[in-house]
């Protein structure tokens, strides 16, 4: 048998209630597209049976694996060491086998940090960020190892905002601000990007941030976290302002690519990934 008729690995993803993930079809189309014969599965893996699921995964061999909520932070006294804004932000989304180790790593927030510099350069940025959850957590750590300037944390949970606001000021020693989140939120005008890192919008087309969008100034990028559905309200209302819009699909697809890097070694093709991952959603 020739050596390319052999599976070479395996990785996956787990998560509760996996079925349908449409990131399968993204990694598996990068997978083919490259020449891998590697496969990218999915395994529903219950909180009880995590430490069981993460031995077997090492024990057979697996590359690596993603892991969803609710396994993003309880996955970590499971694994063998953490990347540097993994360990920052204490959450997992991507386990990576290096040796005989198994390493955690976060590429939701360098997901979205790549998608937004295909717009913007966040170095010497003043950024609003809505929210203080595990996605807004992990785009605020990314923020601020690329040298973001400041960062104003918007949020309604008092606690969970302020504890991410000391988390960039005191391990990662960025400028940052929390606001508690009250009524319509006006950007100041020296803000050049404003995130949506919370789960407002999500398959609701008309779910309207409070915000108020007549202090979104021509020329700032603003972002959404939600890709489903990929038009948000949010974006909407900034391009009509003459903002620059960048979409939740390109964090996803990102991230995605990351991982796959981390996994094989390749920088795959982000347009066949995107691509698969559309068709996947129904796009
Ligand atoms: P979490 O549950 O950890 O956090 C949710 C955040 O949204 C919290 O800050 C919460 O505020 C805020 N929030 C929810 N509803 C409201 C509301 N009505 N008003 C004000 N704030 C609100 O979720 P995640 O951070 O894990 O995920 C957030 C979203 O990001 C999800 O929709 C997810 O699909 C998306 N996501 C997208 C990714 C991508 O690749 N594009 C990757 C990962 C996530 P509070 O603290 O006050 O409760």
């Amino acid at each position: 048998m020739s050596d390319s008729s052999f599976l070479h690995a395996l990785v996956g993803s787990m998560s509760q209630g996996a079925a349908g993930n449409p990131t399968v079809a993204m990694i598996e189309a990068a997978f083919a597209h490259h020449g891998l014969h590697w496969r990218y599965i999915n395994m529903e893996v219950t909180p009880e049976d995590l430490a069981t699921a993460v031995r077997g995964a090492k024990a057979m061999g697996f590359r690596g694996f993603n892991c969803s909520l609710p396994h993003k932070v309880t996955v970590i006294p499971h694994l063998d060491g953490l990347g540097e804004s993994a360990a920052a932000m204490g959450a997992v989304n991507c386990v990576v086998r290096r040796g005989d180790q198994l390493i955690g790593e976060n590429t939701d927030g360098k997901g979205f940090l790549r998608s937004l510099q295909s717009l913007q350069d966040p170095r010497g940025k003043s950024v609003v960020l809505f929210g203080a959850g595990g996605a807004a957590r992990a785009i605020a750590v990314e923020l601020a190892l690329a040298g973001t300037r400041k960062i104003t944390v918007v949020n309604r949970d008092q606690i969970r905002g302020a504890e991410l606001t000391n988390l960039l000021r005191e391990r990662l020693h960025i400028d940052a601000e929390f606001v508690l989140w009250k009524g319509d939120y006006t950007v100041p005008a020296d803000t050049d990007v404003v995130i949506n890192g919370t789960s407002i919008g999500l398959y609701d087309p008309e779910a309207r941030i409070p915000l108020d969008t007549a202090s979104l100034r021509p020329g700032m990028v603003v972002a959404d976290v939600i890709f489903n559905p990929v038009r948000t309200r949010l974006l909407a209302d900034a391009a009509a302002r003459g903002c620059r819009p960048l979409d939740g699909l390109g964090m996803l697809v990102n991230q995605g690519i990351i991982c796959v890097h981390y996994w094989t070694g390749i920088e795959p093709d982000a347009a066949v990934m995107r691509a698969a991952l559309e068709a996947a959603m129904g796009l």
